[in-house]
């Protein structure tokens, strides 16, 4: 029943774009914009279900390429929200991101500066893929037994069904910021072919599966930074009968504005957009301003493991010998759990760089709390600014401050 799942808009900006929401999903509710904790594996590395609550978070995304062997499993435990023991609503990407970049041909999804558009330009014409692109699907070596197996948006579908997480991304075609023009044409209409052979899929699996919660199916846009691609697909998928659009591709960080305004100018208001992949604080007011109402990334968590935190004024790296005496939390105005139970960053740091493998597990676990609070209460307050009408003083104030090093 797709009355499980909907999507009311609180208040909208004056650009007509951005908005404040509220989605509906049989696992709860996710107040928006948001941010979606990634947990690629149904579990957020190193921290409990407890503890993601702890950060704010509303809602978890899984990655449909690594469950994929464990989907019988998953559907047997009750679906995600069940398995992962997080109870509240979730997401998953189709897996195409991850079969795709075996190839060589892609890397990150979106928000490159030069230097990283010059190495996959440089990848993309070696082109010594692992995965293997046509019409039916992709097909692939899995990287840890050999074995090729194919993906196609049937697949897609059935292993989504069975993980069976509250909202679904439909199987696309990602194309590499090396990719031509002429080839990101033909890779747009495979999308399109794809998205409505996932929607009968869909369909078909939610009527053979009525005893279970809805699950919501997301078209996804491509089109790279093609104005007339993105309007193109926008106008395509926007008029076929998806719950709600995400929007991914490779493009250079500068036109991550323009590219949402093309699509979501084009795409039906009424219904919700997520954005693959960014966390950004300046990628994320660009989306919200222009109509996005979710966000995931893995950042947040993989930056904590890695020492580097996020603070009003700006990210800080952990390890530096700077912080070796420093008694101050790790942000004075954060109120996360592990700000606020009165670790100071010398004893974050000493953890981190302990040789024990139970102190450093534990550093992860404290900066991963951190920085997914962070990340999370960045959107809150956005969505408090969009409601209170004052967005753009906020975001001037924020950013300015954050990037002021
Ligand atoms: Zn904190």
């Amino acid at each position: 029943m797709a009355s499980q799942f909907n999507f009311e808009i609180a208040k909208e900006l004056p650009n007509g774009l951005g908005r404040a929401g509220l989605i509906r999903t049989p696992h709860g509710d996710i107040e928006t914009p948001a941010f979606a904790v990634v947990g690629t594996h149904a579990t957020v590395k190193y921290l409990t279900p407890d503890e993601v609550r702890s950060t704010g978070a509303t809602v978890m995304l899984s990655n449909g390429y690594h469950l994929y062997r464990k989907a019988a499993e998953i559907d047997a435990a009750g679906g995600l929200a069940e398995y992962s023991g997080w109870r509240g609503p979730t997401m998953t990407d189709s897996g195409g991101f991850q079969v795709m970049s075996l190839g060589s041909g892609i890397g990150k999804v979106v928000s490159m500066d030069k230097r990283d558009i010059a190495r996959e330009q440089a990848k993309s014409a070696k082109k010594d893929r692992l995965s293997q692109v046509s019409d039916s699907g992709v097909s692939f070596r899995h990287p840890t037994d050999g074995k090729i197996e194919t993906f196609t948006p049937e697949v897609s579908m059935q292993i989504q069904h069975q993980i069976g997480a509250d909202i679904m991304m439909a199987f696309d075609e990602l194309t590499s910021i090396g990719d031509s023009y002429e080839y990101n044409v033909a890779a747009l209409r495979r999308t399109h072919a794809w998205a409505r052979r996932c929607l009968k899929g869909h369909q078909k699996l939610t009527a053979a599966r009525a005893d279970k919660p809805y699950q919501a199916l997301y078209g996804v846009l491509q089109g790279a930074h093609y104005k007339s691609l993105r309007r193109r697909t926008a106008g395509y998928l926007g008029r076929l009968d998806f719950d709600g659009y995400g929007l991914g591709g490779a493009f250079e960080k500068e036109r991550l504005g323009d590219i949402l305004q093309w699509c979501n100018q084009e795409l039906p208001k009424t219904k919700p957009r997520h954005l693959l992949g960014l966390s950004k604080p300046d990628d994320i007011f660009v989306g919200a301003e222009n109509g996005v109402d979710t966000f995931d990334c893995v950042a947040p968590t993989r930056e904590a493991r890695h020492g580097r935190l996020y603070t009003l004024d700006g990210n800080i790296n952990i390890r530096n010998s700077v912080f070796a005496e420093d008694d101050s939390p790790i942000d004075a105005e954060c109120d996360c759990p592990t700000c606020q139970s009165g670790l100071t960053r010398a004893e974050l740091r000493r953890l981190l760089k302990s040789p024990e493998s139970a102190d450093k597990e534990t550093a992860f676990k404290l900066a991963s709390i951190h920085n997914v609070h962070f990340i999370v209460n960045l959107l809150k307050q956005i969505r408090h600014s969009i409601l209170a009408g004052n967005f753009i003083k906020f975001r001037d104030l924020w950013l300015e401050r954050y990037y002021k090093k």
